[in-house]
Formats: structure tokens, C-alpha cells, sequence
């Protein structure tokens, strides 16, 4: 078994519940028990599946959106800074076994920066996690310039994660099953991260980190199509955007234990901007051992995606 380190581990902290009910809304009352009661678990639980699918280190974050739906300003930013005092406490009981993704009011550039800083500082966490858009404001808005300003100056990776989108697309009517993590989280995650490249906010501050699941949200599939297209409607970017996502992006493979979409990952970005992750608990952390452990790559290749990509570029 190779030894790992899984980067989209999700905790759920006091306070939180009712942000995160409106994600599992139609999820069984039973399933909802067992998956809430993993969340809250920071100790033998957590550890002994940890234990079972090889996972030396878990990068904590909390289970989404938290404040990114908080509609107010100062609510959010004090309930943010109260869930990453609460992670670091946590991360302090089992500082071999957790490290942390902190938790952002983005409604606030300056206030979101330091209160990153504070976490990649004081706290000790490894950067942040945004669950997507806040209130419908994306991470391209002219006014996060100064997030974006100070999370560069930190080197800090920015893990974005998936979240439903502002106004359901109505192209999904009428199919429930595809909407959420099936297909539409993808395409809203993989849109969000387009937003940066195209919006040039990798052109203004280049040592920006972001972090994408799901192999890239199928970004990494479509680098020919970005640069094709980009050249016909004359984006303005110094760079192609496919420049852009394999120099500032970074994937794992949460929820995503698959041959091909890893191959077309390593193909597209090189296999020093891939990680693993599980996605505990909504996703097996065992299946995702093993498929780590099974799937064709030379032993080095492997290490690399399992733990030293992250160990390297968490700085953990
Ligand atoms: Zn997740």
C-alpha cells in the first residue's frame, strides 16, 4: 500500500448544520446519520478509515458551503474565523495525522487575506478551501484583487470546491439525478476555475495556486478546445489559457477512482500537479486506497501523486 495524503476531507463543525442541510437535502435519513456523525468524528473513526485506505495525512476542510451562502458580511466573517479556531484545535490533538484548509468569508478581500494569513500563519493550515461562489460572486471579481494580491505573496494553494450554482440550468429539468455531483458541480466548478484563467487573474498575479477535485472538472480534457476557441473570440490573455491551467492549477482525484480521466490528467498537466484525495465521507476512502494503489503507474509516478506532490506543494 502506498502511502498517501488526501487533500478533500471534510469536517462539520458546531454552527454549521444549517448551512450544509440545504446540500443533502433528499439525502436518506439514515445515510444523512452515518455521513454527519463521520463528519464531526476527529478521532478513532476517522483514523482507523484513514489506517485502512493508507492515508498517512488528511488535509481537513469543512463539508460546504459554510459562509459562502451567508448573506451577512460580518456574520460570515466571524463564523469563518470561528470554524478554523475550532479546525486548529482539533488539527492540535493529531498534529502527525491532520493538517487544515481554512475556512473563508470571501464577501471581504482584505478580511478573507488575513484572515488566510492568520490561518497559514498562527494556525498552521495549508492554504484554504472556497466553496465556490459567495452569494453569487465568483473569484474573478475586480474587488478579490487583494485576496488574490496576498494569497500569491503566501504561496497559498486555494482549493475551490464544488457548490450548486446560483440559477439552476434548465437544461437539467426534469432529471434530478444529474443535477449536483452527477454533472452539474462539475460544469459549475470547471466554469469557475475558467472564470480566473480567462478573467486573467493567473496573468496578474502568477504564483496564484488553485486546487481543483474531480480530476479538474474536466478541464484537463479540453486545453486543445480553450486555446482554439480563445484565438476565434480574441481573449486578450498574455498566454493561452491552457498556459494558464497547467502552470496555476492543481487536481486530486476526489471522487473521481478512475484509469482514464487520471491518464488525461497526468497527459494534460503533468503527474506533478496531480494529488489524491478521497472525499471522506462522501466517498470510500478505501476505494480510493485502492485504486490509488492499483492503477497502472510506475511506483515513482505513484509516491508522486499519492504523497510527495502534496507534501511539496502543501509544504507539509
Ligand atoms: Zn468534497
Amino acid at each position: 500500500m502506498v502511502s498517501k495524503i488526501a487533500l478533500e476531507e471534510h469536517f462539520l463543525c458546531p454552527g454549521f448544520e444549517k448551512y450544509w442541510a440545504a446540500t443533502v437535502s433528499g439525502v436518506a435519513p439514515d445515510a444523512l446519520q452515518r455521513i454527519t456523525a463521520r463528519l464531526s468524528d476527529f478521532g478513532d473513526g476517522r483514523i482507523e478509515a484513514m489506517d485502512k485506505a493508507g492515508i498517512a495525512k488528511a488535509v481537513l476542510s469543512l463539508a460546504g458551503p459554510g459562509v459562502q451562502v451567508e448573506p451577512d458580511r460580518a456574520t460570515a466573517v466571524r463564523m469563518a474565523a470561528g470554524a478554523n479556531d475550532y479546525l486548529a484545535k482539533e488539527l492540535q490533538k493529531s498534529p502527525d495525522r491532520y493538517a487544515g484548509f481554512g475556512h473563508l468569508a470571501m464577501h471581504d478581500a482584505t478580511a478573507a487575506a488575513d484572515e488566510l494569513e492568520r490561518c497559514m500563519g498562527d494556525l498552521g493550515f495549508s492554504g484554504a478551501m472556497i466553496n465556490g461562489h459567495t452569494n453569487g460572486q465568483y473569484l474573478d471579481h475586480p474587488a478579490l484583487a487583494p485576496f488574490w494580491e496576498r494569497a500569491a505573496a503566501l504561496h497559498a494553494p486555494i482549493y475551490i470546491h464544488p457548490t450548486d450554482p446560483v440559477t439552476p440550468s434548465p437544461v437539467l429539468d426534469g432529471y434530478p439525478a444529474l443535477r449536483r455531483a452527477t454533472w452539474e458541480w462539475g460544469f459549475e466548478t470547471g466554469s469557475h476555475a475558467l472564470r480566473l484563467v480567462f478573467g486573467g487573474v493567473f496573468a496578474r498575479f502568477p504564483e496564484a495556486k488553485v486546487i481543483l477535485g474531480h480530476l479538474g472538472e474536466t478541464l484537463p480534457y479540453l486545453l486543445w478546445r480553450f486555446d482554439s476557441r480563445a484565438k476565434l473570440y480574441g481573449v486578450e490573455l498574455p498566454r493561452p489559457p491552457s498556459s494558464y491551467i497547467k502552470s496555476n492549477i492543481y487536481v486530486t482525484t476526489s471522487g473521481m477512482f478512475s484509469a482514464e480521466p487520471l491518464a488525461c490528467a497526468i497527459a494534460a498537466l503533468g503527474h506533478d500537479r496531480v494529488m489524491f484525495s478521497s472525499d471522506y465521507p462522501f466517498e470510500s476512502p478505501e476505494e480510493a486506497g485502492s485504486f490509488m494503489d492499483l492503477v497502472m503507474l510506475s511506483q515513482d509516478v505513484r509516491a508522486d501523486i499519492a504523497f510527495n506532490n502534496a507534501r511539496r506543494i502543501l509544504k507539509l
